[in-house]
């Protein structure tokens, strides 16, 4: 095999094996991430090729491959067996043996075990191939109305509120469309927190994607906080949030503080978070806002 010397050796197959199942290769396999007719034909025929399959989850995959009248021996490969179960795999890979990995949905290897076996592939000078197929990302960004020249992808933000703290301030100055993956009983923890550390900005919310409850909402934080305040989210998130520098709705700062912070609790955010939003906006502390929001609020009151 070529290839540029001191370089990892990378697997290129010739025009004739292309469409063949080699020995020795481990196949990353897209399924869809909703819409079972999104599988591809190469798709197919490289799962019911290969000696053995390793999925994320077995239940998952039995249902896609009997939906499609596969029938194929099984390997459990997830996060919490990745380590062990990734090496396993190797072996069978290095006796000759073709594997195909499936993760839940979608692209294996992005937010997802995948990753960890492609870079055990790699420092094993084992051959990988990828199908390519749905992901939930680049499918988020394709209809989100944003800007998709430049993008960053952020995959799940940490649940530690540490690290959650560092990525976000260091993503505040961030001029590329950023996207993210959410469940749904932390949305709106992670709307707030992106609220409060980049101020308010359009967003898409992309949920379902390719399902029959398909829905994109095209708004910006502060409104999604207000509406996901009162309405439960269900289902699959992407959040696409627009770049530091596209600043279509910087904060009119000739409207007083206290003005903004009104509006804000208009379109449904808690008092706190709003105060928050404005000081974080406006470059100034928090208890500065807070104080003038009271004087209007008490002069209101009279
Ligand atoms: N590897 C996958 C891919 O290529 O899209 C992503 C795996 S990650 C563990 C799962 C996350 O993807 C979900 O929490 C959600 O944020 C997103 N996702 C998956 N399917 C989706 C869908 N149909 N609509 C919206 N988001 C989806």
């Amino acid at each position: 095999m070529g290839g540029p010397k001191n370089m990892d050796t990378m697997y290129t197959a010739t025009d004739s094996e292309k469409n063949k199942i080699m020995p020795g290769t481990l196949y990353l396999v897209a399924t869809p991430i909703g819409n079972l007719s999104d599988i591809s034909e190469r798709a197919l025929k490289v799962l019911s090729g290969v000696d053995f399959i390793a999925a994320e989850d077995t239940r998952n995959t039995l249902k896609l491959l009997s939906h499609f009248g596969i029938s194929k021996p099984l390997v459990s490969y997830y996060q919490h067996n990745l380590r062990q179960r990734g090496e396993a795999i190797c072996e069978r890979l290095m006796s000759g043996e073709s594997c195909a990995l499936v993760t839940d949905a979608g692209t294996p290897a992005v937010s997802d075990p995948g990753e960890d076996i492609v870079k055990l592939c790699a420092e094993k000078n084992i051959a990988v191939s990828v199908i390519p197929g749905p992901c939930a990302a680049i499918s988020a960004l394709a209809i989100s109305g944003l800007s998709t020249g430049k993008f960053v992808f952020e995959g799940f933000l940490s649940g530690s509120k540490s690290e959650r703290k560092r990525a976000l301030s260091s993503l505040k100055q961030e001029k590329r469309t950023l996207i993210f993956y959410e469940a749904p009983h932390h949305l709106l923890k992670t709307l707030s927190d992106l609220l409060e550390f980049f101020g308010n900005r359009k967003l898409a919310l992309c949920r379902e994607l390719t399902k029959i409850n398909e829905e994109v909402i095209r708004t910006d934080l502060a409104s999604a906080v207000g509406y996901y305040t009162e309405i439960t989210p269900r289902g699959e998130f992407v959040l696409i949030v627009e770049g530091s520098g596209e600043e279509s709705l910087k904060p009119d700062e000739t409207v007083p503080a206290y003005e903004q912070v009104e509006n804000y609790i208009q379109a449904g955010l808690d008092k706190n978070t709003a105060i928050k939003t404005v000081a974080r906006e406006r470059g100034v502390a928090k208890n500065e806002i807070y104080k003038e929001y009271l004087v209007y609020s008490e002069k209101k009151l009279r």
